[in-house]
């Protein structure tokens, strides 16, 4: 049975009996066409068409499954090639069992010299039990594919079994959220927790991101809160044969995405990311500081007038530095109410905040009034004494 499956697929290759539609992917946010997804097919005498689910699995028994995708690979360099200047980005799945194949980078940069396809246009899929299954030697192929400077995505994530550390030292360009970990509506707390914790990871980690599988308007309602930054689903394109893809591509189309009111998906996760930007705003200098251990962090400084301070470290130089920051007649009494013995008495005492208004020299040599105002917050882990410091400029 398997041997023969085998056999006719590569009949299949041979007469383009088994070719790749395209799935197009749209930016979150705008709904533009952005990217793709090859997806074998495979079309019968009589029209109809076997799923992928019904070969591949066979295939990939055997190194059988590397002829196919690279013909898959093949026929998408050709479909960009044919778009010219109307060409976005393609993504072809690799098997796991590519990543024992020793030349694929070698293959790989051929393919795209022979249709002269610029690399960032290319996009190598491989999935997440690859990671699993071939422990020991993904990290350096991945590193071998990124050396050639196409893009690797890491597809199926959160169905299988991959570590978070594995997540955090495998160089990869793009993370695939399965749909798996999608509900219909997105509603469930724990659902939402998990998902917006995995956005959160990746943009922290500049790893770009993709939900499969969105189908209903209030998933990509919620996955806008979260920032994810490309959709590929029924909802917006199924997967399509080449001549309706091309088409797609020269008309340029775009998803109207605005349809759900993004507050009644807000999570509190995202609404109180959103809150931090408003305070940014607000204060372009934030200092979370721990008194009892002599250390601050900038929370945020990259807008306020002055930033000649370090990003963090020792609370005393923070001050010791501001103060010379300062206008001169203004020195002392900064130095006076942020030092720390001072801070800490003041808390001691009871007081909720501690504030002052002193004229400050940007790092533009011009003087300034700037309001500083030290919050005294507990931490439910410790019994420190932390502070959050909110800087503002004052308009004249
Ligand atoms: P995949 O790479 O995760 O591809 C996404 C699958 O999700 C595709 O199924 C696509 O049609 C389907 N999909 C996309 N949006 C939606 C949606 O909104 N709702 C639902 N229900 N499904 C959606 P497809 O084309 O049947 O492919 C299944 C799997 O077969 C692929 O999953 C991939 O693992 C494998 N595959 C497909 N083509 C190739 C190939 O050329 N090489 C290799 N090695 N594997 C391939
Ligand atoms: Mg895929
Ligand atoms: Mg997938």
């Amino acid at each position: 049975m398997s041997q023969s499956i085998v056999e006719e697929v590569r009949k299949a290759l041979e007469t383009h009996g088994i070719r790749p539609w395209f799935q197009p992917q749209y930016d979150t946010v705008t709904g533009k066409l952005v990217s793709a997804e090859a997806l074998a097919r495979w079309i019968n005498e009589d029209g109809s068409i076997t799923p992928p689910d019904d070969f591949i699995p066979e295939l990939e028994k055997t190194d059988a499954i590397n002829a196919l995708d690279w013909y898959i690979a093949e026929e998408a360099c050709k479909t960009m090639q044919e778009l010219q200047g109307n060409a976005i980005p393609i993504a072809v799945n690799f098997s796991r069992r590519h990543v024992q194949e020793e030349d694929f980078s070698n293959k790989l940069t051929s393919l795209l010299l022979k249709y002269s396809i610029p690399r960032d246009l290319f996009e190598v899929e491989i999935t997440e039990s690859a990671l699993v299954n071939e422990k020991s030697n993904i990290l350096q192929w991945v590193g071998k594919v990124k050396d050639t400077r196409v893009k690797v995505a890491i597809d199926d994530f959160g169905s299988g079994l991959s570590s978070l550390q594995f997540v955090k030292d495998i160089p990869v360009d793009v993370l695939k959220i399965d749909r798996s970990l999608l509900s219909g509506n997105c509603q469930p707390e724990k659902e939402r927790i998990v998902l917006e914790s995995i956005f959160y990871f990746a943009n922290r980690l500049h790893i770009d991101t993709i939900a499969e599988g969105v189908e209903t308007s209030e998933q990509l309602g919620f996955l806008r809160t979260c920032n994810c930054k490309r959709i590929q689903g029924f909802l917006f394109g199924k997967p399509m044969p080449k001549e309706e893809f091309i088409k797609l591509c020269q008309t340029g189309a775009r998803k109207k995405t605005d349809e759900t009111d993004i507050l009644s998906l807000q999570s509190p996760a995202s609404a109180t990311q959103l809150l931090l930007s408003a305070i940014f705003q607000r204060y372009p200098l934030v200092i979370f500081a721990n008194l009892s251990r002599d250390s601050y962090y900038m929370m945020a400084y990259d807008n306020f007038t002055a930033k000649t301070c370090s990003s963090s470290g020792s609370f005393d130089r923070l001050i010791e530095h501001g103060s010379t920051t300062m206008h001169e007649e203004d020195r002392e009494a900064f130095k006076n109410t942020f030092s720390r013995s001072n801070l800490m008495a003041a808390h001691a005492a009871g007081v909720p905040e501690v504030s002052l208004i002193a004229r400050q020299i940007g790092d533009d040599g011009v003087c300034r009034r700037v309001e500083i105002t030290d919050y005294f917050v507990k931490s439910p882990s410790s019994n420190d004494v932390l502070v959050i410091s909110l800087n503002s400029n004052l308009r004249d």
